[in-house]
């Protein structure tokens, strides 16, 4: 316990001599001229599933929101406190990004007790929200299969925003499904021509 803890603290300081010590430091650029990331993630709050480390990416590349199951709720306009909804809005009505990757993964916790089914003493708040990717019918009970099909519920969630479909409508946002598999460290994007996952490589669009 005490050494992930100093491992943070160590990792700190290499951020900051890496990324924000001096003048020319990406830090600085980013508060002089604000943020402009032009991808968004959607992604699980599993400690394994880092989109801004998978990727590589800086400070500045990613607007990223993550919750139980990277599940994207239904468009609902009401009194109810919508966090990924609004994450949502901010990303692409406000900083309008270009591409929005809804990003599974293996192995997932959200989805492996949707699966496992409800009890009312079991959790607060974890069966309600995980519900949302509840479906009807669905033939397997292989969590990293249902995380795949959870995916395309929501991107059908995604579709009912009114914002999100005219952008994509009129190509000014694409989205992706993406499934990261933990064992092996691999992408595998939802290919729409082939109708299935294939690896992420340099050639994915
Ligand atoms: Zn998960």
């Amino acid at each position: 316990m005490q050494s992930s803890f100093k491992k943070i603290l160590e990792g700190y300081q290499a951020f900051r001599k890496n990324y924000a010590l001096g003048d020319q430091s990406i830090m600085k650029y980013l508060s002089d001229y604000g943020q402009q990331p032009k991808i968004m993630v959607v992604s699980c709050c599993d400690s394994r599933v880092d989109p801004a480390l998978i990727l590589q990416c800086d400070p500045g590349d990613l607007f990223v929101v993550r919750n139980v199951a990277n599940i994207v709720p239904p468009y609902e306009k009401d009194d109810a406190h919508h966090g990924t909804s609004a994450a949502l809005e901010f990303g692409i009505q406000f900083l309008k990004i270009k591409h929005l990757i809804l990003l599974g993964h293996s192995q997932c916790g959200g989805i492996q007790a949707l699966l496992d089914g409800h009890d009312e003493n079991k959790n607060d708040f974890i069966d309600s929200w995980v519900s949302l990717v509840k479906l009807d019918n669905v033939p397997t009970h292989n969590v990293d299969n249902y995380a795949k099909l959870a995916l395309n519920r929501s991107y059908e969630n995604c579709l009912n925003f009114p914002w999100i479909k005219d952008k994509v409508a009129n190509d000014e946002l694409r989205i992706h499904l993406w499934f990261f598999d933990i064992e092996n460290g691999q992408i595998f994007a939802y290919s729409d021509i082939d109708k299935k996952y294939k690896p992420l490589d340099l050639n994915t669009f």
